[in-house]
């Protein structure tokens, strides 16, 4: 099953048109990448199929079924973003960031039983739990922003521009992670500008060139695409 379909998508910003008619699916389990420069509409893209940004046209569905209209109804049936620039609560402790992730959890065992899945997955974490998450490293910014997206258990997991300012050795720790919570059964969307990695590891990609697609094809041929390189990967 399509665990996201989406056709002939469009969202204005006033006159500005954005997303001009995009198409694509995910499919369940699948790690699938849209690539593209800096304004191609790549996290307006995200900002739509997370409930924040309104669309002007075009089908969304999410597990089959119509998307929600609010944000909060969107992470109820299962997905959840992590955007750009990571978005933490800074003033908040690491635990107070992933507590707030699972704002829609009654049960506070499963509460507990989540953060521990996240300790797993990024282990620092658990040393870093009483510390302002804006006293963390980059990394560990971007390992706490997946950890709080993970805590709602989502089914879908959108990430928006994820190793942006990282040292390479750090790109490659989240590239693991995405691999990783992939394994474990995730659907993942990942939208990256420096995108020779992401499309590396990723199933199927996107090639989007101000508000339309360029191309699409499995990920590892694009990523070695001459006319790709040459225009999106600095090859
Ligand atoms: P970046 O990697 O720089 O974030 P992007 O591919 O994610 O780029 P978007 O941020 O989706 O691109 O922007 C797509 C287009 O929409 C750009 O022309 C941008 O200037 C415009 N845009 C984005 N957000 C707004 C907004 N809130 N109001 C008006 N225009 C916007």
């Amino acid at each position: 099953m399509n665990a996201l379909r989406v056709e002939d998508l469009n969202v204005h910003y006033g006159t500005i048109h954005a997303v001009q008619g995009v198409s694509f699916s995910v499919n369940e389990g699948e790690i699938v990448s849209i690539v593209g420069s800096n304004g191609a509409g790549k996290s307006t893209i995200m900002w739509t199929l997370a409930g924040v940004v309104a669309s002007s046209g075009g089908i969304v569905e999410i597990l089959g079924s119509p998307l929600p209209s609010k944000p909060n109804e969107v992470v109820a049936r299962g997905l959840a973003l992590v955007p750009e620039r990571r978005r933490l609560f800074s003033a908040l402790t690491v635990e107070e960031n992933l507590i707030m992730g699972a704002y829609l959890r009654k049960n506070d065992q499963k509460v507990k039983d989540e953060m521990q899945r996240c300790f797993q997955l990024f282990p620092i974490l658990r040393e870093r739990l009483k510390q302002r998450s804006g006293t963390l490293s980059g990394g560990e910014q971007q390992m706490l922003a997946i950890s709080r997206a993970l805590m709602g258990n989502p089914k879908i997991l959108l990430l928006d521009e994820p190793t942006l300012g990282l040292a390479p050795l750090i790109v490659e720790t989240v590239m693991e992670t995405i691999l990783r919570i992939r394994k474990e059964g995730m659907t993942v969307l990942l939208v990256e500008q420096n995108a020779t990695r992401a499309l590396e590891i990723s199933d199927r990609g996107y090639i989007l060139e101000a508000g339309r697609f360029l191309k699409s094809g499995p990920g590892p041929e694009l990523a070695r695409d001459p006319e790709i390189q040459k225009a999106y990967l600095g090859g």
